[in-house]
């Protein structure tokens, strides 16, 4: 049977539509950086599931009693128990987006001289915790890093490389451990329950603090329920809350399984902690009853956590991905294997062998789908993550890929259809793509604003 959008569509938005010359114009004038494209410009925009939900009317309904009071807000506290019953932690402190949440984090444990072990740190993440003047150190699973080498649970930390971390570098230098669920930056790929109770178990051996990346808590808790066997009976509500059993503490994001707009959080079970983050809320976010938010944010936040545990959603979340990833994998396109939770990673580097890691093949894939369809992706490869040794040479980053990211009940599988087509013509005409180089960047985070040129 064919798995259907568990939803009626009661307010639409109208797509602009281009042509190929005036998408070709607009690409240049954005210097083929896809952050830089007018969002009206864009047919199909798959360049981030972050904020791009559609709301239910439930959460619209949500948006008309939030209660905007300073302190003590209805909507908070409406907030503050959603969270905690979803993560079974009882100190709950609201912020503006996940961002906020990392940034006061580790501007507590942070600084010079110690080290934040990740199966794979988020770039926001990873760029707070390089701000504090930490180091992130991504120790994911070997099969984590094979893109079109299908297992179950890529998204698993190296529990013998945590260990082995952890004897050479000292367990006084790593102040927490945090697991990214599911991992984004690898591929929106799940982690186990089985190995963040091992990495739990390593964590209480020496002492260290284990935290949850929670912004894809639910599509994880639901991989969990389909691929490992002792949990196929178990709840999605059930799952999540024994994931969080095992953690410290967690940030969010609520832009991602949370349905909102915007938002996030951090969740704690330490009050000496959660004393020094509301500090720094005070001055960086708002008063702790809303860090930042609307009163109806908060509202938006608490009714999506309760709805993105549906299992009829999330059959249909899951299944939305994989349907688009086996389009692909019929035509032979490289792409991650097994498809993850919120977005489809193309294999740039298999996709396009001709052009070499410094010269961006992601980013030329990016440029190249939007210049034949419109559609716009994000590049996830050397130009967010490369580095320069002191020679000034790339380091480049592990994998070059291109992740097209599927906002939350907003497209239905026509969209989903003709994406696949527009690539898969895209794959037939790559040896016509060509490199790219930097013009300008930024010191940090330097993809959003980068500036590039078609190498010809
Ligand atoms: C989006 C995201 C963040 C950061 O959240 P923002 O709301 O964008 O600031 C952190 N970690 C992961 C895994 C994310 O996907």
């Amino acid at each position: 049977m064919t798995i259907i959008e568990p939803f009626r569509i009661k307010s639409v938005e109208p797509i602009l539509f281009t042509t190929r010359e005036q998408r070709a114009a607009i690409l240049e004038k954005a210097f083929y950086n896809a952050f830089l494209i007018k969002a009206d410009d864009v047919i199909i925009d798959l360049l981030t599931d972050s904020g791009t939900s559609a709301m239910s009317s439930a959460q619209w309904a949500g948006i008309m009693i939030g209660d905007e009071s300073y302190a003590g807000s209805n909507s908070f506290f409406r907030f503050e128990s959603a969270v905690q019953e979803m993560t079974g932690m009882p100190i709950v402190i609201p912020t503006h987006q996940g961002r906020a949440s990392e940034k006061i984090l580790f501007s507590i444990i942070g600084g010079k001289g110690k080290y934040i072990v990740s199966n794979t740190l988020f770039d926001t993440t990873r760029a707070n915790i390089e701000v504090s003047g930490a180091e992130g150190v991504d120790l994911l699973c070997p099969e984590g890093k094979l893109p079109q080498v299908p297992a179950p649970f890529k998204g698993n930390m190296d529990v013998e490389a945590l260990e082995k971390f952890i004897q050479e570098k000292g367990a006084e230098h790593i102040p927490l451990c945090m697991i990214t669920v599911t991992n984004n930056s690898g591929g929106g790929q799940p982690v186990s329950m089985q190995n963040i109770r091992d990495v739990k178990k390593v964590c209480t051996q020496y002492g260290i603090p284990l935290f949850i990346d929670a912004c894809r808590f639910a599509e994880n808790s639901y991989f969990i329920k389909l691929r490992e066997k002792e949990f196929a009976n178990v709840s999605v509500p059930a799952i999540a809350r024994e994931l969080f059993s095992y953690a410290d503490g967690c940030t969010m994001s609520a832009k991602k399984d949370a349905f909102a707009n915007i938002g996030g959080f951090i969740a704690l079970r330490d009050e000496a902690l959660a004393l020094k983050c509301r500090n720094l809320l005070i001055i960086t976010d708002g008063f702790p009853t809303y860090g930042g938010l609307a009163g109806r944010d908060l509202e938006a936040i608490a009714i999506g956590l309760h709805e993105v545990m549906d299992e009829h959603y999330l059959q249909y979340r899951i299944r939305s991905i994989e349907y688009l990833t086996e389009k692909l994998i019929a035509e032979g396109v490289p792409v991650m294997q097994p498809a993850g939770g919120h977005a489809v990673y193309i294999d740039a580097k298999a996709f396009l062998p001709h052009i070499p890691s410094d010269q961006y093949p992601g980013q030329a894939l990016v440029g190249a789908l939007y210049l034949e369809g419109g559609i716009r992706g994000v590049e996830i490869g050397s130009l967010m993550f490369g580095k320069y040794d002191d020679a000034g040479q790339l380091i480049p980053s592990m994998m070059e890929l291109v992740r097209l990211a599927i906002p939350r009940r907003v497209y239905t599988q026509s969209h989903i259809d003709y994406v696949a087509e527009v690539i898969i013509k895209v794959f037939k005409e790559r040896h016509q793509i060509k490199g790219l180089a930097i013009t300008y960047e930024a010191p940090t985070l330097r993809h959003f604003t980068a500036r590039l040129k078609e190498i010809s």
